[in-house]
């Protein structure tokens, strides 16, 4: 039974993570003219109102975003998605990652997007019917597994799970190995949560171990409220692209301006 729902969390200062990262690279692939394919295993609903009760109660994005935007210079990929996707949805929403792909790509490139969740999946359905993405209700890996290697070869998969299940951790590992195997060309981004008691510590141990020159980058954070275990973010890419390193050391030093106490004039 799935009850993990991003709309609580969506614009969190994970999500900032993970889609400032996803946006370069994005951008960076579509600098060849070639086409490319972008996968998303666990896509969850496209698009999230600000606004909703979900994103008032948690307060995450008003922690996340709210905070993080100013770090973003106007003319970055990620700062230009939120606000294409702000044009297209409304001053208060925020693009999770299928539609900050569907921004980023073009008429050319494939979108296959897999989200297994009945309600999510209907909402990922209706947000996406102009983005000529194909939307798929089915578990994530089954479908990575089944569309690798793709047409066009040369692409990315995004791996978002939602760690709802412990044993993820195990498997991860194993469904990438199987997936760089069928497609040893593809990047493929995970993203992990650092929480309180470092239960990604095992999963990141057999990914270095089969993917000895993957990239691994984290950023620390305070909990968003007292109790809450997630203590950062972090991400494993197979493949990095060019570049990539020396955008995500940048994204430390946003972070890290993040965590600086405020001067007030
Ligand atoms: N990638 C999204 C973004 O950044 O905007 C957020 C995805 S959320 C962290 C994880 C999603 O995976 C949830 O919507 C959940 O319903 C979905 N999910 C859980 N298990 C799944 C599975 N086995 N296959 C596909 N989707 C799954």
């Amino acid at each position: 039974m799935l009850s993990y729902q991003h709309l609580y969390h969506a614009g969190n200062l994970a999500d900032v993570h993970k889609h400032a990262a996803l946006a370069w690279v994005l951008d960076y692939l579509t600098r060849k003219e070639k086409p490319l394919t972008y996968i998303e295993t666990h896509a969850g609903r496209g698009v999230y109102d600000l606004d909703s009760d979900a994103a008032v109660k948690t307060g995450e994005a008003a922690a996340g975003i709210a905070l993080a935007e100013g770090l973003f210079p106007p003319d970055h990929p990620y700062r230009q998605r939120l606000e294409e996707a702000r044009a297209a949805h409304g001053p208060r929403s925020y693009p999770g990652s299928p539609l900050i792909a569907a921004l980023g790509l073009r008429e050319s490139d494939t979108i296959h997007l897999a989200e297994l969740h009945p309600q999510e999946h209907a909402h990922l359905k209706a947000a996406a019917k102009d983005w000529g993405a194909h939307v798929h209700q089915q578990d994530g890996f089954e479908l990575a597994l089944a569309l690798t290697p793709p047409t066009p070869r040369r692409g990315l998969m995004l791996i978002d799970p939602s760690y709802e299940v412990k044993a993820d951790y195990e498997a991860i590992p194993r469904h990438m190995a199987n997936i760089h195997r069928k497609w040893n060309v593809g990047i493929l981004i995970l993203w992990y949560p650092i929480l309180t008691g470092a239960a990604h510590g095992p999963m990141l141990k057999a990914l270095t171990a089969a993917f000895p020159d993957g990239l691994r980058h984290e950023v620390r954070f305070p909990p968003v409220r007292e109790g809450h275990r997630m203590e950062g973010s972090g991400l494993f890419t197979v493949n990095p692209p060019y570049g990539l390193e020396a955008e995500l050391k940048d994204l430390t030093t946003r972070f890290a301006a993040l965590s600086k106490p405020r001067t007030t004039p």
